[in-house]
């Protein structure tokens, strides 16, 4: 498919750190670096030097890894420039729609709050690649902590206009909490059902449940079918402005 080798590191409880490899030039970024001894570990043994990394979000659980990194690698540090002060070691703040070079390919950033105020996704557009953090889970979104449940509503639908085919790498292992709520609310749903199974059976396996294409998710994610006539019907909200079905939901899920 393309020039990029993408590893996920798996760390913590149930956080994905990501190494990216352009093949070409052997520069590898790195996103979110919750910790960074097994990063360091994953890139030394795969004899890749961390050139970049990339921060969605300042909570912990995405950047206490970065200064130990920068320091093993020389590695240089993007996020949101309104998070500047708040991302360790940070050197290039950015925001929507700049682009960011990693040898022969380039990484679109995506402001997309809600979880946080100045959350970004980044956009590996040409190799359909998208590195979503905390904003898009598979089965599930992020909680609010940072921005209103319109915002998080307009940033789920930014990435949903991504292609079809978008791989989608969130940050988190959350996949199999997500499946019980979202069959709570939408039970009849095949697609929702068939993927429940596949990610107990994954899960059983110790697998991984992500990335997941984007089209899966629009099928079976409940956050992202908010506007949907049929599933606003189910919920008894037909009539309702999407960012209101979400803002229902959103608050069930935090009462799951
Ligand atoms: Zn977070
Ligand atoms: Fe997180």
């Amino acid at each position: 498919m393309s020039g990029l080798d993408i590893r996920q590191v798996p760390v913590l409880n149930d956080n994905y750190v990501y190494l990216i490899h352009d093949v070409q030039s052997g520069k590898t970024a790195c996103v979110d670096p919750a910790v960074a001894g097994p990063v360091i570990d994953a890139a030394n043994k795969l004899g890749w030097t961390i050139s970049h990394i990339l921060v969605t979000h300042p909570h912990y659980d995405h950047t206490d890894g970065i200064p130990e990194i920068v320091e093993a690698f020389g590695s240089v540090v993007y996020g949101n420039r309104h998070d500047f002060g708040q991302i360790p070691k940070c050197d290039h703040g950015v925001l929507d729609g700049d682009l960011i070079e990693l040898g022969g390919t380039t990484a679109r950033v995506m402001e997309v709050p809600g979880h946080t105020k100045n959350h970004l996704a980044y956009s590996f557009d040409a190799e359909n690649a998208v590195f979503v953090g905390d904003t898009l889970f598979s089965l599930g979104c992020g909680r609010l902590f940072g921005g209103s449940a319109t915002q998080m509503w307009n940033s789920l639908k930014k990435l949903r206009d991504l292609p079809t085919q978008t791989q989608v790498y969130c940050a988190h292992e959350y996949t199999n909490a997500n499946a019980d709520f979202a069959l709570s609310i939408d039970p009849d749903n095949a697609d929702l059902q068939a993927r429940a199974d596949e990610v107990i059976r994954l899960r059983e396996q110790g697998r991984s449940t992500v990335p997941s294409t984007l089209e899966q998710e629009v099928r079976t994610n409940p956050f992202l079918r908010c506007d949907i006539p049929a599933f606003k019907t189910m919920l008894g909200m037909a009539d309702r402005e999407a960012e209101e079905v979400f803002a229902e939901i959103r608050s069930r899920k935090d009462r799951f």
